[in-house]
């Protein structure tokens, strides 16, 4: 099963990825999260990735596409996998089509504007697990430290309000194409992303089982 979720910065594809990935019994990843990685471990490509991430723009489509072809083509992904994050541009879809012939499924987290900016302003993520909490709406038991792994909670860079805006101008420019994309080839699933994260789930799971 190869699935694709799609959806603004802040339309919970993050939250959910872990789910869906362990109801289709396949690994998943964040694009964003190997630019992370990257970075963190002080790579050429996470130097590169973080010009353009601070700015809240897009990584070139040359890099990201190379970048996520390598992971899917790992022996211990090729049976499957959830994508967070990827394509986010059209070259980057007909990439991913030319790779694997086509997918099985592309999950749309629909959430209006407003709730987008709300949530990525208090949204706080583990430096470990990078598990995503938000300081109102889905709090850790624990405070400012994951419930899921005792490491501390912070804020992306790239959540703060100046970058946003962008991120959000960028999303609709360059992803909502790639939307329409996938829904000429019907492959498009629309769950409303703005319900809890519960009735997200129930929403999720009944769209799996079709
Ligand atoms: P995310 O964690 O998904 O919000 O991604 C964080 C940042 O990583 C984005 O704002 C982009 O700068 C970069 N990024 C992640 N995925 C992609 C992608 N598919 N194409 C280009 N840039 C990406």
């Amino acid at each position: 099963m190869r699935i694709l979720l799609m959806g603004a910065p802040g339309s919970g594809k993050g939250t959910q990825a872990g789910f869906i990935a362990q109801k289709a019994k396949v690994s998943s990843v964040s694009s964003g999260d190997l630019f992370r990685k990257n970075l963190s471990e002080k790579s050429e490509l996470g130097i590169l990735a973080k010009t353009f991430m601070d700015r809240g723009e897009y990584v070139p489509d040359d890099v990201t596409i190379r970048m996520v072809l390598d992971w899917i083509n790992d022996p211990s992904n090729t049976s499957g996998f959830v994508l967070d994050g990827f394509p986010r541009t059209l070259p980057q879809a007909i990439a991913l089509d030319e790779e694997l012939g086509s997918v099985d499924k592309v999950i749309f987290f629909d959430v209006p504007n407003n709730d987008l900016i709300e949530r990525l302003s208090g949204r706080l993520i583990c430096r470990t697990c990078q598990a995503s909490f938000h300081k109102i709406f889905y709090p850790s038991k624990n405070g400012m430290i994951c419930d899921k792994c005792p490491d501390e909670l912070y804020q992306r860079d790239d959540d703060k309000a100046d970058v946003v805006t962008n991120r959000l101008k960028v999303y609709m420019q360059e992803t909502q194409p790639v939307i329409q994309y996938y829904a000429k080839q019907n492959k498009l699933i629309t769950v409303d992303g703005s319900k809890s994260v519960d009735e997200v789930e129930s929403e999720l799971e009944m769209a799996l089982n079709d």
